[in-house]
């Protein structure tokens, strides 16, 4: 589907749920897609791009970031440890901080190298043993812990369960967000960021719905 659809698809949810138009961010997610495809999206002007993984990202981003000005890279899938340097290096934002060994690396390099992405903590709402992310009656906790690291944490992440509703995964993911004062949400992609907006992302992460089905062949 054309970008300015899937654009017009979100501005048209938003509208309809009483928030401001182009209050949604719209990560384009990238990882596993062709160069060509990615750039034929950079060339309409799109800036805001998601990939899965560190090493992938650093195979294909430094290229597009030297002919593409004003790039802005999220990282959405689990991080190593022993990759956390090169990924502060890569990436604008992280969503998937969900451990306290990987607040901990994130902060001791934040003071090494004077700045940090701004982090989401991914939150497991189904608490799917396949899954990353704190357990939502943990999350408070390790919230809190992340604040005493001085991690600029700016909102909650999460992936629903595939066979359940996901309004109520964002429903709760939103709760959780907003009694620890939190205002941003990673939340939604291709099968479902309209039902997201409804329940307010700040940010949607959609691939396939932009960029076609991934081939992993
Ligand atoms: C792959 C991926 C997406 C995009 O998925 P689509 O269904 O292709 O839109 C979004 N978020 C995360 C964390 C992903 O891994």
């Amino acid at each position: 589907m054309p970008l300015e659809d899937i654009i017009a698809r979100i501005n048209a949810e938003e509208v309809r749920t009483g928030r401001s138009e182009g209050s949604t961010h719209l990560i384009a997610v990238s990882k596993v897609q062709p160069n060509d495809r990615v750039e034929a999206v950079l060339k309409q002007g799109h800036r805001v791009f998601g990939e899965n993984k560190v090493q992938e990202a650093a195979s294909k981003w430094p290229d597009f970031r030297s002919r593409f000005d004003g790039i802005e890279l999220h990282l959405l899938g689990p991080l190593q440890t022993n990759k956390t340097k090169q990924a502060m290096e890569l990436f604008d934002v992280i969503h998937s901080l969900d451990r306290i060994k990987l607040a901990r690396k994130l902060a001791t390099l934040a003071t090494e190298l004077g700045r940090c992405p701004d982090l989401f903590i991914q939150v497991n709402t189904g608490k799917e043993d396949q899954k990353a992310g704190v357990h939502p009656e943990e999350a408070d906790a390790f919230i809190a812990e992340c604040r005493d690291l001085s991690l600029p944490v700016i909102g909650l992440m999460c992936i629903p369960p595939a066979e359940e509703e996901p309004s109520l995964h964002f429903a709760l993911l939103a709760k959780i967000a907003k009694r620890n004062g939190l205002e941003g949400l990673s939340m939604g992609m291709s099968g479902d960021f309209e039902r997201a907006v409804a329940q307010g992302a700040t940010h949607v992460r959609v691939g396939s719905a932009i960029f076609g089905e991934r081939d992993y062949g």
